[in-house]
């Protein structure tokens, strides 16, 4: 056993485990299977006093942390330096409106523990996603457009700082670190739990609607003129679906092209189901529903995969777009083209999205209109040349519709070239920096390009 790992035995109550215990592969392990991480010790934490102990630990010794919550946010393997896991820190209290989340929290708990109060946290797509990684990104979710970014919901975090001391941002105490965690994402020491406020609702109007590839033309080119005039109530995406032949898969919409619309509305129902109309009616629908649903069941209007699997994204933000956009995207992205990708999304920005909270955050991308994501076939094999090639073939010929800004959440692989960069605005992105600076002097916690 490792020195470092030794140390920490004595030091955490969490379990320890260096690369020859049994154990360390399911510890390091998470939602992106095509990622194996190899680090020198991965410690599971139960506390914050556990954090701290470990941030001091590595301090001692000059050795990196990094975070691990679900790994759904793992684009490149983590090899060397301490790796901390925070799946045992899972506790959700409520107090008012404000949920304490502590760092292992998925989405799902949080939903659930908030709903006994009638009330919602503001969150993304997926409720496996852990709520602290997601947030630090700012969080873009199926409400987000009625009730800004997630991150825009958070009152506090207590994070233990590159010196191992444990600290709480808010709005009064530390406001620059505040401002660099709501949004500026990594580099910024390990949240130990955030205090988030939550909004009262207990119900949509909602779902998703399937149609089949005669209709993806139609749908999608009414679905894009339709979003340029819609309420901040409303909130959309629509995908483009090439879903393998397999029987776990509904048959409507198995082993061929299709397109999914997803739709929730916070309001009236009946005002949510005639602003949807013209929608519904592009095509004929072969799947799904929308009406109204507990606020509790959000993530079945995504309906995002659970399970581990190994996984490929690229992401950009769109600007304004117009007819000549839809029909290049149908060109390149629809049921004439046989692509190795999974889902190709684009979901309808703006609102309140558009709008920073008061004292400002770091958070970018603020300023687009759409976001696209593209997700490819689960194959490692092809991860390396043909997705990105693949990725390419459709983002190329989009070009001028693609923004300069970007959100970090959907940024994939920070190590490629730009890509860093590219997610906050220069002014942002120097002010994270000295920020980070401050509070991790030593860069014990690396984050993007080295600094
Ligand atoms: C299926 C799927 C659906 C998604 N849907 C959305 C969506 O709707 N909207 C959206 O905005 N994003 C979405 N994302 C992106 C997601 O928000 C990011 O990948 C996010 O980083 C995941 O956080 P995590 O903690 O679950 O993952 P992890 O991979 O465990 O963590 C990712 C990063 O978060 C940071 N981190 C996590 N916990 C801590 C902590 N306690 N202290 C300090 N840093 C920490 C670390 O930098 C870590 O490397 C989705 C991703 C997937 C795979």
């Amino acid at each position: 056993m490792g020195a470092l790992a030794e140390q920490l035995r004595g030091a955490v109550r969490g379990p320890v485990f260096g690369p020859e215990d049994e154990g360390f592969a399911a510890e390091v392990s998470g939602f992106n299977l095509a990622v194996r991480h190899t680090p020198e010790v991965a410690v599971g934490i139960t506390s914050e006093a556990d954090a701290a102990a470990v941030v001091r630990a590595a301090a001692d010794s000059g050795t990196p942390v990094r975070v691990l919550a679900t790994g759904h946010g793992s684009a490149r393997a983590i090899e060397d330096g301490v790796l901390v896991t925070t799946s045992r820190m899972a506790n959700v209290t409520i107090d008012g409106r404000i949920a304490r989340i502590e760092a292992g929290c998925r989405w799902a708990e949080v939903v659930a523990a908030a709903a006994e109060h009638g009330l919602a946290p503001i969150t993304g797509a997926s409720d496996a996603v852990g709520c602290i990684g997601y947030t630090l990104g700012g969080g873009l979710g199926p409400l987000s457009r009625t009730y800004g970014v997630s991150s825009d919901w958070v009152r506090g975090f207590r994070v233990v700082t590159g010196a191992g001391e444990v600290v709480t941002a808010t709005a009064d105490e530390n406001p620059d670190l505040f401002w660099a965690l709501r949004g500026g994402k990594g580099g910024l020491g390990l949240v130990t739990s955030m205090d988030f406020e939550l909004v009262e609702l207990t119900s949509l109007y909602g779902g998703s609607l399937f149609f089949g590839p005669e209709d993806v033309e139609s749908v999608l080119t009414t679905w894009l003129e339709w979003t340029t005039s819609v309420p901040e109530t409303v909130n959309s995406s629509v995908a483009i679906l090439r879903l393998p032949p397999l029987d776990a898969i509904p048959e409507p919409i198995r082993g061929k092209t299709t397109l999914t619309v997803r739709y929730a509305f916070v309001g009236d129902p009946a005002e949510g189901e005639r602003l949807f109309q013209p929608v519904r009616d592009a095509g004929t629908p072969i799947l799904g529903g929308v009406g109204e649903m507990p606020a509790s069941d959000i993530a079945l209007i995504h309906n995002d995969p659970k399970d581990p699997v190994p996984a490929w994204d690229r992401g950009a933000l769109l600007t304004e777009v117009d007819a000549e956009f839809a029909a290049t995207f149908v060109d390149v992205a629809g049921p004439d083209r046989q692509l190795p990708l999974v889902a190709i999304e684009i979901r309808h920005l703006g609102g309140a999205i558009h709008r920073d909270v008061p004292a400002g955050s770091a958070v970018g991308g603020r300023g687009a209109a759409y976001s696209l994501v593209i997700i490819g076939v689960p194959d490692p094999t092809l991860f390396a040349d043909v997705l990105p090639g693949a990725a390419n073939g459709v983002l190329g010929p989009l070009g001028r519709w693609i923004s300069p800004e970007m959100t970090v959440n959907f940024a994939g692989a920070l190590s490629v070239p730009g890509v860093y960069e590219a997610c906050w605005p220069a002014d942002t992105l120097t002010r994270l920096t000295e920020i980070r600076t401050a509070y991790d002097p030593d860069n014990l916690f690396p984050y993007g390009p080295p600094r």
